[in-house]
This record gives structure tokens, C-alpha cells and sequence, in this order.
């Protein structure tokens, strides 16, 4: 299917003309070589970051490349890559496929994410990728899971494997939009689980978590910690977009 659908992105790209998914300007392909450039220059990837959370370093924290908050609260994942802002070019994008449930945006960003943001991780070291899962009746409502979406599209090592059903996540009437920052710690916790089937596949291996978006780093601290607490060895988020909002954790 992969195959097929590559080969009839290349054969549309070149008869049809496509909207830009940042500036919606009609030209050939999914992202308008302005907007790439743009995003190339202003992504967040190319500030400072805290190694651990991804959040922009103040000139205190410069040195050690880690966050007071991290220092302070360790998280249990790692490290953590995020390519932009939720506040940059591609938050409509993000939507568009969110809640509009256009599909075509999630091959726009996997593109947009090869173009800038794959050299930066070429030679990142694991085992598999899993997306941020979500429970079944939100998957069934929404009719598809964004960050797999993505995350399936996106170039990485061949050494890399995907694997979209290893996370599972219960449907807890608390959906995480909204609420006080402790109130959702609490509402995700013991939210995710590992399918049974991948409980030995994953111990001892380096496993990196997709999302589309990490506001609090709640929900991605708790999938670190159920990761962790079944012997996986090192837990690493690749992030589309990362909003501003300090760690709690
Ligand atoms: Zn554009
Ligand atoms: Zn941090």
C-alpha cells in the first residue's frame, strides 16, 4: 500500500497542483519552498533546548543543556527532539488533520518533518518507534490515530522499527484539553498500558515515543514511566510541535 501511495504522490505532484499546508498558497508540492525555508531558519530545533524536555533553555541553563525543572523533577524520559513551536507555521496544519480529519495533512507533515528534521536525527540509535496511542473509542470517533499518521510517513533508520499497537491507553471520561496541570498528572496516570504481546519485544530496548503535540509533558512522562517500569532502557520523544509551557512534573 505504501508503495502504491508513493507512486501516486509522485504522479500527482507533478500534474496537480497542491496547497501549501502552512501558507495554503497552490504550487506543486505539500509545503512551498518559502514556508520550508522559513521553518528551516525559525524551528525551534535550531534554539537551545533542555536535552531532557525540549523546552527553550534560559542563559543560566545554558551550560549543563538542561532545564531547572528537569534538574530539579528528572522526568523519566531521556531526551526529547521537538522540530517547532505549537505557536509556529504548522499549528494550522496540525488541526487541519486533528479536527478538520483531513488525512492529507499528516503526508504533508511527515514531509515537512523529512525535509528539515530528518538529517538532524539520521544517525539516532533505537530500537522502535511507537505513536502516542488513543483508546479505542476515541480512535473510532476520530477515525484514525494523528501521531501514527505522521510517525508512519516520517523517514528513519531502517534499523528503526514502527510498531503502531504495542501502547494501549484506557478511555477515561477526563479528556486531557483543560483542567488545573495537576489535576491532569492525575488524570493520566495508569492511563496507558503495553499489549501484552510486545511486553518482552520492548525490555531492554531503546524505544522512542511519536507526538503530534506535548503541551505539559504529562501524558509522554507517563507512557516514559510504564516503558521504564517494564525494563525498556532508554525512552527518547521525537515531537512535531512543543508549546512553551514549563514542566511539571
Ligand atoms: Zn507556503
Ligand atoms: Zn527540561
Amino acid at each position: 500500500m505504501r508503495f502504491l501511495e508513493k507512486i501516486f504522490q509522485s504522479i500527482s505532484s507533478q500534474v496537480l497542483p497542491s496547497a501549501c499546508i502552512v501558507c495554503e498558497r497552490y504550487q506543486q508540492h505539500s509545503i512551498c519552498a518559502h514556508c520550508l525555508q522559513c521553518l528551516n531558519v525559525n524551528g525551534l530545533f535550531n534554539y537551545e533546548c533542555c536535552y531532557q524536555c525540549g523546552i527553550t533553555l534560559k542563559s543560566l541553563e545554558l551550560e549543563e543543556q538542561r532545564c531547572k525543572q528537569c534538574n530539579s523533577y528528572p522526568p523519566y524520559f531521556d531526551e526529547t527532539y521537538c522540530l517547532d513551536r505549537y505557536e509556529g507555521a504548522l499549528q494550522n496544519a496540525v488541526h487541519q488533520l486533528k479536527y478538520q480529519k483531513r488525512l492529507a495533512y499528516a503526508h504533508g507533515l511527515a514531509n515537512v518533518w523529512d525535509h528539515i528534521f530528518s538529517k538532524h536525527l539520521k544517525n539516532f540509535r533505537a530500537n522502535f518507534l511507537l505513536p502516542v496511542p488513543l483508546s479505542s473509542r476515541k480512535l473510532s470517533s476520530r477515525g484514525f490515530n494523528q501521531s501514527w499518521e505522521i510517525a508512519r510517513r516520517i523517514t528513519c533508520s531502517p534499523n528503526i522499527r514502527k510498531l503502531p499497537w504495542a501502547l494501549r491507553r484506557y478511555h477515561h471520561e477526563f479528556q486531557q484539553a483543560g483542567g488545573k496541570l495537576a489535576a491532569r498528572h492525575l488524570a493520566i496516570k495508569g492511563m496507558f498500558y503495553i499489549d501484552d504481546h510486545f511486553l518482552e519485544v520492548l525490555r531492554g530496548q531503546s524505544i522512542i515515543i511519536f507526538d503530534d503535540v506535548m503541551t505539559s509533558g504529562a501524558t509522554l512522562n507517563e507512557i516514559a514511566r510504564i516503558l521504564k517500569d517494564n525494563g525498556a532502557s532508554h525512552v527518547t520523544n521525537w515531537v512535531l510541535l512543543r508549546t512553551a509551557k514549563v514542566m511539571h512534573v
